[in-house]
């Protein structure tokens, strides 16, 4: 089992190629995968695969494809201040299965608190109200793009206020303890499970990428009754493996661990040995 979880973020527009553009490069790397003869999973999948709930073999020439952040472009396409008309995430995964009758599905991990929602979307974006959630239940149900959790609100630096007790914001290695491991981690499960039934949040991805040995080694496997996650995801640049630990499961980020449809097909290419 070697399975590669890509990694994009649809608010990443800053020019309109393939380096500075995330749904440049996402609808050429389809197009790279489809030509290697990969096939698209669920990280859903991948992870069935992982806790050995289905064969590994299940997931054998496949790739997973996962967003970060649940910004309005993963879903909705869009006329962007400065670089025109973009293709959301979801219409670009279905422009590919039209036009290769393959299938192509992405895992949204989405901030969930609607009032750092609010604030990110002025701190971090143009203040457009891009940061919505209006269209995560029709996702979920449809199923190209999933929602599943990436924190409440992400301890994002540019808050007024976090839910991490002593405001030490900008990272996620300061959630060391039960009170604010379920702030971040299990209220964020609970809103999506409220707002997304009958859809249950399962998987979690780690803000910045950032853990530590308790969330690691304690909340999450000692908990798991009752956060409910099944799996934790960081951004360390390795394929999913039979000894992969559950709540370490690495991802490729885009424009990170690679910048060209090149090093791409050399990256997925490397899997197949
Ligand atoms: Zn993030």
């Amino acid at each position: 089992m070697k399975v590669p979880i890509l990694t994009y973020h649809s608010s990443n527009i800053a020019g309109n190629d393939y380096d500075s553009n995330n749904h440049v490069a996402l609808a050429e790397d389809l197009r790279t995968i489809a030509r290697l003869g990969l096939r698209i999973v669920s990280v859903t999948e991948v992870v069935d695969a992982l806790l050995g709930e289905v064969p590994q073999s299940s997931v054998e020439n496949a790739v997973a494809l996962t967003c970060d952040d649940g910004s309005f472009f993963d879903w909705h396409d869009m006329e962007h201040p400065h670089y025109g008309p973009q293709r959301g995430f979801a219409g670009i995964l279905r422009d590919h299965t039209e036009q290769t009758g393959r299938r192509a599905q992405m895992t949204s991990f989405v901030i969930v608190s609607p009032d750092a929602r609010a604030v990110l979307d002025v701190t971090c974006m143009a203040g457009r109200d891009w940061w919505r959630d209006d269209w995560w239940r029709e996702a979920a149900r449809e199923g190209v793009i999933a929602i599943e959790n990436h924190s409440w609100d992400h301890n994002h630096a540019t808050l007024p206020r976090t839910v991490q007790h002593e405001q030490r914001k900008g990272t996620f290695s300061t959630i060391d303890n039960r009170a604010d491991a379920d702030a971040e981690i299990r209220a964020a499960a609970d809103w999506l499970d409220a707002h997304l039934a009958p859809q249950r949040s399962t998987l979690f991805a780690y803000p910045y990428g950032e853990w530590n040995d308790y969330l690691v080694r304690e909340y999450l496997p000692r908990h798991a009754h009752e956060h409910r996650q099944r799996a934790a995801f960081t951004g360390e640049p390795h394929p999913v493996e039979a000894n992969t630990d559950r709540w370490l499961i690495p991802r490729y980020v885009c424009g990170h661990h690679w910048k060209t449809p090149g090093e791409l097909e050399s990256l997925l290419r490397e899997m197949r040995g």
